[in-house]
């Protein structure tokens, strides 16, 4: 069977035949002080974004390279050598976007709602969220993408949007339930899963507690693609850290106007920070973007976002989902009581067909 033309860079860290991205950022060696000011902090990243950019070039060169080899032995000496080109660095530009990210905190900024509150004092914003970091599973998920599974599926507590119709409101309504993270225990068992079959280290709602997701991401042995499983509605300072981190964006496209995203998930700024979120994703990592489809929305919805997909970030993979039911208080909103009709199915189908999304996956 043909290698597929999506998720390329994602299928060879899956097989340890190319570095994650978070195993290239934390060769690079970084000066820095945490103490310094938040614009010094992202200014040294700014450059040093640049050393690691060069690396994952070159990097990804030797690993071309070596699988191009015939010879299996020789072409797993040379992969050795990928893996060992440089020491992890101390400290190191991971360790510098966690310093970036713990200032971030103090007047966060870490998605679109920009609350400006202090969660290292205790403030907390539209997400209720505090420093502390809670998940309320994590296992290995037979049901997501077929490219993804197994994956390493862990549930944060808290969501950074307020959707009517959540299927997860138990989880992302009450940031307080769940179990306490440790970054180093989890990283642990993210080694130990991966060693057991997992494809990826999926973080699941992982926006709010980035801060923590970084942390573990540090303390990972093994190598493994790391999935963002998001609404992608992080600020643009957030795309900067994610970028050397993020192997595949498993991403949400939920509206195609605002309207619709103020009135269901009370987000008023919402294609102006996500598109731009898609377009950062699509230069410096992979895609993997999900929409549901909502029932009465595909003129409003499904098209736009077909349209602009197929204009501005067209070679990645595009999950059209059906699974919508009314869930939590969908039933307030009389027009998203009810799933969709086999028309509408058909109907959406065409959409993003005739939009030209290449890799769809229904
Ligand atoms: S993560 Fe977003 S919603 Fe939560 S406090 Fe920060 S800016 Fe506000």
């Amino acid at each position: 069977m043909a290698a597929p033309k999506y998720l390329k860079r994602y299928f060879k860290v899956r097989r340890n035949e190319m570095p994650a991205l978070f195993k290239i950022t934390e060769r690079i060696p970084v000066q820095f002080d945490s103490g310094m000011q938040l614009e010094k902090l992202r200014k040294i990243h700014m450059q040093e974004i640049e050393e690691y950019r060069k690396l994952r070039e070159n990097l990804e060169l030797e690993a071309a390279n070596a699988l191009a080899c015939t010879d299996p032995s020789d072409r797993l000496m040379l992969l050795t050598e990928v893996f060992l080109e440089l020491p992890k660095a101390s400290p190191s530009l991971l360790d510098l976007k966690v310093a970036i990210v713990d200032r971030i905190m103090e007047k966060c900024h870490c998605c679109g709602w920009r609350c400006g509150v202090n969660r290292k004092a205790g403030e907390k914003g539209f997400c209720r969220l505090t420093d502390f970091s809670n998940y309320a599973s994590e296992f290995l998920h037979m049901g997501e993408e077929p490219e993804l599974v197994p994956s390493h599926t862990i549930f944060f507590t808290g969501c950074t949007f307020g959707c009517i119709y959540c299927q997860n409101w138990d989880i992302s309504t009450c940031p307080e339930d769940g179990t306490l993270i440790e970054p180093r225990k989890l990283a642990k068992l993210i080694d130990l899963r991966r060693m057991h079959g997992a494809r990826n280290i999926n973080f699941v709602t992982p926006t709010p507690h980035v801060h923590t997701v970084l942390k573990i991401i540090r303390e990972i042995s093994v190598n493994t693609p790391v999935v963002w499983n998001s609404n992608m509605y992080h600020s643009p300072e957030i795309a900067e850290i994610l970028e050397g981190v993020v192997d595949v964006y498993l991403g949400d496209f939920k509206y195609g106007n605002d309207v619709c995203a103020q009135k269901y998930s009370k987000i008023k700024n919402y294609l102006e920070i996500v598109q731009p979120n898609f377009e950062f994703a699509y230069r410096t990592a992979e895609i993997l973007l999900r929409h549901l489809v909502l029932p009465g929305h595909l003129e409003c919805c499904t098209k736009p976002i077909a349209e602009w997909v197929a204009k501005n970030i067209p070679h990645i993979r595009f999950n059209l989902m059906f699974q919508y039911r009314p869930c939590y208080r969908a039933m307030e909103y009389p027009e998203l009581g009810r799933r969709l009709t086999p028309e509408e199915e058909v109907r959406a189908i065409d959409i993003v067909k005739e939009a030209g999304i290449e890799y769809l996956l229904i």
